[in-house]
């Protein structure tokens, strides 16, 4: 006989407000978490909201709050959690919108504000090369899966609205880092405020929720560094 699991899922909707709700369903070989909400839409309540894309830890689609932790739901191997009741939430911090989906706009809005892109002269016929140097330079922060599982476990971000966070201060650091980046000064420049790195009070709790170990406080304090290193050469 298959194995069970128990699943306890904080639900929202507009009309019934919060409530939690409790299902079973037989443990496959290898299941995620985010194959038993699948199955659980799937067959058994068909009103339960979440959102999914890649399945790979790839999109960052399906960040939550596994047993009181942030991660996301595709990389959280269920036999992992067990023999306990599984208790699944969505990121905290952010307006529910319905179950385990969440409100990214004023997350997205951050990031966009940043110009996190590369600048470059679109009519040249050269190649834009990157120095081997470089891209170690930029190794972790260009993993950056825009989960907001950072955004959201940062203590900071909940105090203070104006405050970047550190997903969007990670992606600074990789394009503004980026040696083929016109702007990269630009991008850096953007954030020399207490709204962007000097925000940052290093508690890293970044660094303990980011499923790809891209370490965003170290990358905030580079980011630091590098506005005190463009001061000194301005004077
Ligand atoms: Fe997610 Fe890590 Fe990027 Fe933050 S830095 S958004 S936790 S991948």
């Amino acid at each position: 006989m298959a194995k069970k699991v128990q699943l306890s899922i904080k639900r929202y909707n507009d009309t019934e407000n919060t409530w939690w709700q409790d299902y079973e369903i037989d443990l496959k070989p290898g299941m995620t978490i985010l194959e038993a909400l699948y199955f659980i839409a799937e067959n058994v309540d068909g009103s339960l909201s979440f959102r999914y894309s890649c399945r790979g830890a790839v999109c960052g689609s399906c960040a939550m709050m596994i047993n009181g932790t942030i991660t996301l739901a595709c990389h959280t191997q269920i036999s992992a959690l067990l023999p306990e009741i599984i208790k699944i939430e969505p990121l905290p911090k952010f307006k529910v919108l319905k179950d385990l989906i969440v409100e990214m706009d004023n997350f997205l809005e951050k990031y966009r504000s940043v110009d996190p892109f590369m600048l470059n002269d679109l009519h040249s016929d050269k190649e834009t090369l990157q120095t081997p140097q470089n891209r170690k330079e930029i190794v972790n922060s260009v993993k950056c899966i825009l989960c907001a599982s950072c955004h959201s476990a940062c203590p900071l971000t909940a105090f203070d609205e104006d405050y970047l966070g550190p997903a969007v201060l990670n992606a600074v650091h990789r394009f503004g880092f980026d040696g083929r980046n016109k702007d990269a000064g630009k991008i850096i420049q953007k954030v020399n405020n207490q709204n962007g790195t000097f925000g940052c009070k290093t508690i890293s709790r970044c660094t303990d929720v980011c499923p790809k170990e891209i370490e965003p406080s170290k990358r905030i304090t580079e980011v630091k560094h590098r506005i005190k290193e463009m001061s000194y050469k301005g004077r």
